[in-house]
């Protein structure tokens, strides 16, 4: 199969495209290379006859046409979008105009696309979406693909009204699209501003871990590897016009979470021990969701997807990543300084 990917340079997108290039897929990338996308990502797989790269903003329709009809791609992967919450907060602008006019323009050129594929029946369209547009959870209960959107920040409304528009050309148009909402995810070249690599690189270098508020947020927590089968699988499998959410059902306080890693980092440098002393309770997050949980029981059912990946297993496998590689993300830090 042929396969666009926006945003195939960031973190969720990169591990996808060098999953599809190993499957034997020919990919097309297609990013805007913005501060969050990395060339290095896909480093080992740049030069395979099967990938191919386009700098193109999403919100350039005029140049995704053209790369539609260059490439005449079977299916198109949308990850591409800004998607740090603390910089949506910050600057909500790029994340009015990247995650909905950039999806609504990307829409736009491949209803025209498949259009003139004559409406093909196999065509995909997959819309990589968030378990926040579902909003916060108390203690209790978990969100199915029914639960109505109910987002909290700029981040979040931006992903709601992208699915919604997805959701649109699908009944109006017929485009014959997937969408499914995932948990956070981890893992391997996960950009340095987010919660995992961030505990990790500071406690590698002996700086204060901050975490807002009491610590007792709770997320649920996918490895990437898991979120890249289940998003293959649903491409694959998936009904037209359903959404899907993919959840571990590990869900996680944000201070224990930040123990765990602190754990492991003592294991690794006792001399250092503990590191949980770098922990420092900053000033909530606005609009700081309190629980996020899904109910994955639609994609394991229909879909026959389970996770596989343990958190525990999970972490110490990321640390030792980032352990390893140094290189990769030191500069990005520096970058950010
Ligand atoms: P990321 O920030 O690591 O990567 C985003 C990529 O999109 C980058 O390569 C960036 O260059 C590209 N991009 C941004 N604006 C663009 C534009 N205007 N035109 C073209 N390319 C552009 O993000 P990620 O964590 O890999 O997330 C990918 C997708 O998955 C996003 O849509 C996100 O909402 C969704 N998602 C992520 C998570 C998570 O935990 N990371 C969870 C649920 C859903």
């Amino acid at each position: 199969m042929k396969l666009l990917i926006t945003g195939g340079s960031g973190f969720i997108g990169s591990a996808l495209v060098r999953n599809a290039i190993a499957l034997g897929h020919s990919v097309i990338n297609v990013d805007a290379l913005t501060y969050a996308g990395n060339p290095d990502n896909i480093s080992g797989i740049s030069d395979h006859s099967l990938y191919s790269f386009e700098r193109v903003d999403i919100r350039d329709g005029g140049r995704l046409g053209e790369v539609l009809e260059m490439h005449r791609p079977d299916a198109i992967i949308h990850l591409a979008a800004q998607t740090h919450v603390d910089r949506s907060i910050k600057y909500s602008s790029e994340f009015i105009t990247t995650n909905i006019n950039g999806t609504y323009a990307l829409l736009e050129s491949v209803l025209h696309y498949w259009e003139s594929r004559g409406n093909d029946e196999k065509f995909r369209f997959l819309h990589v979406s968030t378990d926040e547009v579902y909003g916060p959870l108390d203690d209790e209960g978990s969100f199915t693909e029914h639960s109505p959107h109910r987002p909290s920040s700029p981040y979040s409304a931006s992903k709601a009204a992208s699915d919604h528009l997805v959701n649109a050309w699908h009944i109006t148009y017929g485009l014959p699209v997937l969408t499914t909402n995932c948990s956070n995810a981890y893992g391997q070249y996960q950009f340095p501003e987010k919660l995992i690599p961030k505990v990790i690189i500071n406690g590698l270098g002996n700086k204060t871990i901050p975490i807002y508020g009491n610590g007792k947020n709770i997320r649920e927590w996918l490895h990437i590897n898991d979120l890249v089968e289940a998003l293959m699988r649903v491409l694959s499998g998936g009904e037209v016009g359903h959404a899907y959410n993919i959840g571990s059902g590990q869900e996680i306080a944000n201070l224990a979470l930040v123990e765990m890693i602190c754990e492991i980092l003592d294991s690794k440098f006792p001399d250092r021990n503990p590191h949980s002393k770098l922990i420092q309770f900053v000033n909530d997050r606005a609009g700081h969701d309190f629980r996020y949980s899904l109910d994955s029981s639609k994609i394991s059912n229909e879909i026959g997807w389970d996770p596989s990946i343990e958190l525990s297993e999970g972490l110490m496998e990321t640390v030792n990543w980032y352990l390893a590689n140094d290189n990769w993300w030191k500069p990005l830090c520096e970058n950010a300084q």
